[in-house]
């Protein structure tokens, strides 16, 4: 590590300490943030909707995951400690939903997996504790981005994230076999031409930023509609649209979001 680097996360643990306590982020910030939901959304911010009774269905959840990981290089870590996750499932609904699970929460619901990922919120905590801007909020479509090159790996943002949606990543991808040969977590290759991360930067889900710029969708709903059960699982689109799909739906359903008393402002909605 070079000294200038050495010199900013040593200064900068004092700081780290009380995220991690948590006192100074929410429990001053939650009152701006909550007032600041509107005034963060950008005036294109792009959504999704899942439909939670569609995605009760493992497979369709792990091909959603599968699709995700296979087109970012993601790899498959077990030990959770080290796990690097984009799209993940939730096992337990009153850990998806804290605000919203009760006593009478139906069971086909409280004890089934929900697929979670960044919320993409309008007002993004991890990006207002970022000290390098590697995590900022696009003004164009509202996607919460990562700049894996301005990332020092200070994981404030992973701290100040109230969704877990983010990881960090512990170790080097890239080695070598006996022969010589490059290895990616031990794979011949990664599965794709998407950026390979290094140890140390943190990742996250950015809606597929890349399929969308090329005029694709999101890998994940991609793979949930190419499934019989899967159709409209997953849906995105644009909120300032008043004909996209994910308008439509937040019209005609009623939809919730999760921990929406923070006033991150989260823009992955779960139709129930
Ligand atoms: S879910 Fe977490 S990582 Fe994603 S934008 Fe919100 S605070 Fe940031
Ligand atoms: S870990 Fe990277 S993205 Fe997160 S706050 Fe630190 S520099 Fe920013
Ligand atoms: S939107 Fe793209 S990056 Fe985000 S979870 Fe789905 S496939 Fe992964």
């Amino acid at each position: 590590m070079d000294e200038d680097r050495r010199s900013f996360l040593k200064k900068a643990g004092g700081a780290a300490m009380g995220l991690s306590c948590g006192l100074p982020l929410f429990s001053v910030g939650c009152s701006e943030l909550r007032e600041g939901t509107a005034r963060g959304e950008s005036s294109n911010q792009l959504a999704m909707v899942i439909d939670v009774q569609k995605c009760l269905n493992d497979d369709l959840q792990r091909a959603c995951i599968e699709a995700c990981h296979e087109a970012h290089n993601v790899p498959a870590i077990s030990d959770p400690k080290e796990e690097v996750k984009w799209i993940w499932s939730e096992d337990e609904y009153r850990h998806v939903f804290p605000d919203q699970a009760h006593a009478h929460t139906p069971t086909a619901l409280a004890h089934e997996p929900i697929l979670v990922l960044c919320n993409h919120c309008a007002n993004p905590p991890c990006v207002r504790v970022c000290p390098t801007q590697a995590t900022w909020k696009r003004k164009e479509d509202g996607i919460v981005m990562m700049d894996m090159h301005r990332c020092i790996g200070c994981r404030y943002c992973m701290a100040a994230c109230p969704y877990g949606a983010r990881s960090f990543n512990w170790r080097d991808p890239r080695e070598t076999d006996e022969n010589g040969a490059y290895r990616y977590f031990g794979e011949a290759g990664p599965p794709s031409d998407y950026p390979t991360r290094t140890r140390g930067v943190v990742e996250k889900c950015t809606f597929c930023a890349e399929r969308l710029r090329d005029g694709g969708i999101p890998a994940c709903v991609e793979a949930a509609n190419a499934r019989p059960d899967g159709q409209g699982a997953l849906t995105f689109g644009s909120l300032a649209d008043p004909d996209s799909d994910v308008s439509r739906l937040l019209r005609e359903h009623h939809t919730i979001c999760r921990r929406v008393n923070l006033g991150t402002g989260p823009n992955v909605y779960y139709l129930l």
